[in-house]
């Protein structure tokens, strides 16, 4: 019997196609690679590292977005643990401490010396019992008070009272850098117009801002942060755990996302007054009825891939799956339209595969593979052959679902949650290891200088200019050969090729 619509279109992917190049008139510092991350963030470097337990915990999250990135905390840890990782990341301070610690004038400089050491700083503002500010006391105020007068001596015999050099509520980072700079000051405390302390910006933080130019910051000037949250069991409860730790994006993170289950979830988070401010991603989808989904249950951002991951083996197991280029089109027919942006999942080799993606239609790019070489990913370095490697893993590997001495949470993931004998799960990943690669901050400049690259041979200064221009030509496998370093003993690996 003839049925065509069984069979979709043609899927592509990466190696299928390369892009056009396009008339160009670009300075390199003319490019801009900022886009949406979801609906109400945007950040200023298109990446986001994986979900996963060799990939994003705390240290790889912080990393990520210093570099103008986010980091997706993975999940197969306990609620208390991953929510601890989300508030270790949010406590980094980079920027304005929304909630500094203080001190009473009544309390002795002995007080004063445990609370610094308790909280590692040397110094602090000095309040009154209704939060006014009143003085600020460090270092310098007790180098005249002998530490044995240090028990009898009160804060504000020796604090440097009011008036001092202020900043307002809300003042942006220019504006501060220029009043410290102007006063010479190392710490300016912010007040509202009633004289309360209601943050505090030190010149240590502000060196760390401009070493990170790029880095992704929340209203508060802490570094944004993303979590993985699943929708069976406690799901709920983890995903509430994660927003009171400060978490700024809530990730779902199943290989089937268009299951009626996790929609309902998604449109709970997004209509909770308790939840609702929280931006919420949905995925992973494949297609544009899959992208509409979410759409309809209200996701900030639609995450695309089932089974083009490294370690993936979902496609070979189970026969689903589409194409990654084809899937991010597919995906944005539904999510451009409404607004919402969408996130290209898995299958990255090179970082010419980043602005494939987003000529697809894609916004922004999650890496699994390219990032767990990295020294902020969880894991030992492994020493094979004298060479450096890092071990990575699916999360629907065995490793990962299966319990080995401690509990997995990843189990869901893959629709295998209630399996409770590690012989009967059925994997839908492998475990490797990958070629170690330094800090991330020398793997992101790689990436990111070939999305400049790109971007000059399309001619896009903006990634929406990128993704408006950029126009594929489909390859054939003798094109793809080409593409690669051929007739040739490769000798030396380039720090963004390795041949694998
Ligand atoms: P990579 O960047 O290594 O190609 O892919 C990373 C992505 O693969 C992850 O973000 C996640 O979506 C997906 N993934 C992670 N572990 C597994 C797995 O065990 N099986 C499948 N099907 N996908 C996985």
């Amino acid at each position: 019997m003839e049925t065509p619509e069984k069979f979709a279109t043609l899927g592509l992917t990466y190696d299928d196609v390369l892009l056009l190049p396009g008339e160009s008139d670009l300075a390199p510092d003319e490019i801009d690679t900022t886009t949406r991350l979801t609906r109400e963030i945007s950040i200023k470097v298109p990446l986001l590292s994986a979900a996963m337990d060799t990939v994003t915990e705390s240290r790889m999250a912080i990393a990520m977005a210093r570099q103008g990135g986010i980091g997706v905390l993975h999940r197969n840890l306990s609620i208390d643990d991953q929510a601890y990782q989300v508030d270790l990341v949010k406590r980094t301070q980079t920027g304005i401490i929304s909630n500094p610690v203080t001190i009473g004038p009544d309390a002795t400089l002995e007080d004063l010396d445990r609370i610094c050491g308790e909280y590692r700083v040397s110094g602090l503002p000095v309040v009154d019992g209704s939060n006014k500010l009143i003085g600020i006391i460090t270092n310098r105020d007790l180098r005249f008070t002998p530490v044995a007068e240090w028990g009898s001596t009160k804060v504000d015999e020796v604090m440097t009272p009011m008036p001092l050099v202020t900043g307002p509520t809300g003042i942006d980072r220019d504006a501060a850098t220029a009043l410290l700079r102007a006063h010479k000051r190392e710490r300016l405390p912010l007040i509202d117009p009633d004289g309360t302390l209601t943050g505090l910006i030190t010149v240590k933080d502000f060196v760390k801002g401009e070493q990170f130019p790029n880095a992704s910051y929340d209203a508060d000037g802490r570094l944004l942060v993303g979590a993985a949250i699943g929708y069976f069991g406690d799901a709920w409860e983890r995903a509430t755990r994660l927003i009171e730790a400060g978490v700024d994006v809530l990730v779902a993170d199943t290989a089937h996302g268009h299951v009626h289950l996790l929609l309902d979830m998604v449109k709970r988070l997004k209509t909770d007054p308790a939840t609702k401010h929280v931006q919420v991603i949905g995925g992973n989808v494949a297609t544009k009825a899959g992208a509409q989904a979410f759409v309809d249950a209200g996701a900030d951002a639609i995450k695309v891939g089932v089974g083009p991951g490294s370690i993936c083996t979902t496609r070979v197991v189970t026969g689903v799956g589409v194409p990654q280029v084809t899937a991010v089109y597919e995906a944005s027919l539904a999510a451009r339209p409404a607004g919402v942006p969408v996130i290209a999942d898995g299958g990255m080799k090179h970082s010419g595969e980043i602005a494939k993606a987003l000529v697809a239609g894609a916004d922004s790019v999650m890496l699994g593979s390219l990032l767990a070489g990295c020294e902020e990913s969880p894991g030992e370095l492994v020493f094979v052959n004298g060479k450096q490697f890092k071990s990575y893993r699916g999360m629907g590997s065995l490793g990962a679902m299966s319990s080995r001495g401690k509990k997995s949470y990843s189990k869901d993931r893959y629709f295998q949650a209630e399996v409770t004998s590690d012989d009967q799960i059925v994997p839908e990943g492998i475990e490797g290891q990958v070629a170690y690669r330094g800090p991330l901050g020398a793997v992101a400049h790689q990436l990111i200088g070939g999305l400049n690259q790109s971007m000059f041979y399309v001619g896009a200064r903006t990634i929406g200019e990128l993704q408006e221009k950029g126009r594929f030509v489909r390859i054939t496998s003798a094109s793809l050969k080409e593409s690669h370093p051929h007739g040739v003993q490769m000798t030396v690996e380039a720090p963004n090729y390795s041949g694998i």
